[in-house]
């Protein structure tokens, strides 16, 4: 019998699309870029980064409050009350937010001030986590597992598609190999693989998939080429100081040169 139904095209051949609101759409047709920095670490570095991707047209903004950290010694998010901050700099700036949510448990406090849930590659298979995030109306992005296969992914989303909620985008941000001259290992055939496969649109992270900050630019624009709905990537005032994945973080004239060259490859498709 079939580990996945309701998100494959099988089921469903028009592609689906996520409306955020306010004239904000991903999926089909449009390339969605988000962008922000791996940790939200201040009032001050919300604003900032707010303030650049206004300024170049990004209208979602990525940042963690719930960090899944290898090491406990390292830097575990700003929890609910960065969320809130978070939230209200980016409500009053039209900018929709996305961000990841660790357990169930949090997901009734972030509610309010989230547009759309993340599911880290740490949960792709937190079965329990996926059930209940197919009791909300908010849309969920479900990044691969480090380890997990393209269909693994598909019926985590299964999951939550099943479970009543049809907002889903996925995720591909690289998998563990055996390569270590990257931090990961950015799979592009899921792109198309994955556009065979489900109708719902594709999202891919070039700043966990290589972990380089200098190869960001190139595997996104690969990404765009191979088909993907949007670019997910990491972006901060002074990358350098950031308060977790700095190595795979683009300063803001970075950003700001990916973001013209991701608009103008997309047209060229
Ligand atoms: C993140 O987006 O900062 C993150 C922790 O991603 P992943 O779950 O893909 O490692
Ligand atoms: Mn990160």
């Amino acid at each position: 019998s079939d580990t996945f139904k309701l998100v494959s095209r099988k089921w469903k051949v028009k592609p689906t699309t996520i409306d955020l609101g306010d004239g904000i759409t991903i999926g089909e047709g449009q390339l969605a870029i988000m962008a922000g920095p791996c940790s939200i670490e201040s009032e001050a570095q919300v604003n900032s980064i707010v303030t650049h991707l206004k300024e170049n047209g990004v209208r979602i903004m990525r940042g963690g409050v719930f960090k899944p950290r290898s090491s406990p010694y390292t830097f575990r998010g700003m929890g609910i009350e960065g969320l809130e901050m978070f939230y209200k700099i980016c409500q009053e700036n039209g900018i929709k937010i996305i961000t990841e949510v660790m357990q169930v448990s949090q997901i009734e406090p972030m509610y309010p001030y989230v547009d759309v849930f993340q599911v880290g590659a740490r949960n792709t298979q937190n079965f329990n986590l996926l059930d209940e995030l197919g009791k909300i109306d908010k849309p969920v992005m479900i990044k691969r597992g480090i380890s997990g296969t393209i269909d693994e992914l598909l019926q985590s989303a299964e999951y939550v598609f099943s479970g009543g909620n049809e907002k889903i985008l996925l995720c591909e941000r690289g998998i563990r190999t055996y390569e270590t001259a990257s931090r990961n290992t950015l799979d592009l055939n899921a792109v198309p693989l994955l556009k065979e496969k489900t109708h719902l649109p594709v999202i891919v992270d070039p700043s966990h998939g290589i972990g380089l900050r200098a190869y960001i630019e190139p595997m996104a624009l690969a990404a765009v080429m191979a088909g993907a709905d949007g670019i997910i990537y990491e972006a901060h005032e002074k990358p350098e100081e950031a308060a977790s994945d700095g190595q795979q973080t683009l300063n803001f004239a970075e950003s700001r040169a990916l973001v013209k060259k991701l608009n103008r490859t997309f047209a060229l498709k």
